[in-house]
């Protein structure tokens, strides 16, 4: 299979089962009930807050009306508190499936309150050690995702992204149970998303198709992957976002669904660890944050040598980022780097804040996530911190 393969209309895709191209409100009815395997299934129904105003959630929550059905509202990031209040309305529903309508936030409640259901009495604290201690996969509900933002990939991986805004710092919620049985990729769900939120996503699908061709946890697939999901989105970047077809909405979506499979092959590096503090520090949103240090670290991570902490070697790395750079159209790292950069002072998105004086500080917190420790090349706190303040590629001369 090839880009071109993908990129044309219905491709089906195992684990899970991807659909591409079609209508989410002429196949819930078929998606549910396959999913269920039983008669009149239960459904709980996970949406973002601009549900109600989107064209086409009335067509979706009609089909869904034929099974006993709730429907949930979701905003704002998922914390310990709303996923334990989301699976104790799940439990209240007895609810045999799961969907979820929404961007990654949503995405990422829905899943993980999915597994925390099956818990006697979910509270913030049993979401807490869940993701201290994997989620179970007995009894968990199937999850059907609807991505209605691109790039996110949440519909692709068997992890959920908690906020734990008192501890100032991301959970992580992992387990087979959080991967949907089945993602819809429907483009018609992108219409009337933000151009902030779609400049946002575009950013985390080139993040993590890059950090999942380079981690250290790559392999064949996750190269191919990242490098494809660059190729899809190559002519989205320079094209004003309110002028999208339906042809382009299905390649944002299948971009960040691919790239969402190669970081659940490969895991995402320190772009994703810095974004964290960014995000809980600074405000930025998820592929903001990711996107901003991405030119940077690209050529920092181009440059590796006999610091590679991949034990295939430098020129894997190397060779990966190549990969990347000819998927994407281009001739150079520097090419790369300066397209994400522009994609980063898009006016869609506002201003980055000044994080000089942070910089020590998000580059101490990123080095304490695991992912950190994906990075093909070694970082440390004073390169991280040099990475954030934006110093020229020239001042990494070794
Ligand atoms: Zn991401």
């Amino acid at each position: 299979m090839d880009a071109a393969d993908v990129r044309r209309g219905t491709v089906l895709l195992d684990s899970p089962h991807t659909m591409v191209g079609v209508r989410a409100a002429e196949v819930a009815e078929e998606v549910v009930t396959a999913a269920a395997g039983a008669m009149a299934p239960r459904v709980i129904v996970v949406a973002g807050s601009g549900f109600a105003l989107r064209s086409w959630s009335e067509p979706l929550l009609v089909a869904l009306r034929k099974f006993p059905l709730r429907l949930t509202i979701q905003s704002g990031l998922p914390t310990p508190e709303s996923v334990a209040l989301l699976a104790r309305q799940m439990r209240a529903h007895r609810a045999d499936v799961v969907v979820t309508v929404g961007g990654g936030s949503v995405m990422d409640a829905g899943k993980a309150a999915a597994a925390l259901s099956i818990t006697h009495d979910p509270t913030p604290e049993s979401v807490v050690r869940a993701c201290e201690e994997g989620a179970r996969a007995e009894g968990v509900p199937p999850i059907i995702a609807l991505p209605t933002t691109p790039g996110t990939g949440a519909e692709a991986t068997p992890f959920a992204t908690i906020w734990h805004r008192d501890q100032g710092r991301k959970l992580s919620l992992r387990g087979s149970a959080l991967l949907p049985v089945t993602a819809v990729l429907d483009p018609d769900l992108l219409i009337g998303l933000p151009p902030a939120h779609f400049v946002s996503c575009l950013l985390d699908t080139l993040a993590q198709g890059l950090e999942g061709a380079w981690s250290i946890r790559a392999d064949e697939r996750s190269e191919w992957l990242g490098a494809t999901a660059w190729e899809l989105s190559a002519d989205l970047l320079d094209r004003p976002h309110d002028r999208l077809g339906s042809a382009q909405r299905q390649a944002a979506l299948l971009a960040g669904h691919l790239a969402g499979r190669a970081i659940a092959i490969a895991g995402t590096t320190v772009c994703h660890a810095m974004s964290y503090s960014l995000t809980l520090r600074h405000g930025l949103s998820h592929g903001h944050a990711c996107g901003l240090t991405l030119g940077s670290v690209l050529r920092y991570n181009a440059l590796v040598d006999d610091d590679c902490t991949d034990p295939r070697g430098a020129a894997r790395v190397r060779g990966a980022i190549t990969g990347v750079v000819r998927a994407a159209g281009l001739d150079s790292v520097e090419a790369l780097a300066r397209k994400v950069e522009e994609l980063v002072r898009s006016p869609a998105l506002p201003p980055a804040p000044d994080i000089r004086h942070d910089a020590t500080r998000i580059a101490t917190e990123a080095l304490a996530y695991d992912r950190a420790g994906n990075n093909p090349r070694r970082v440390d706190v004073a390169a991280l911190t040099r990475l954030l303040a934006g110093t020229a590629e020239r001042d990494y001369a070794r």
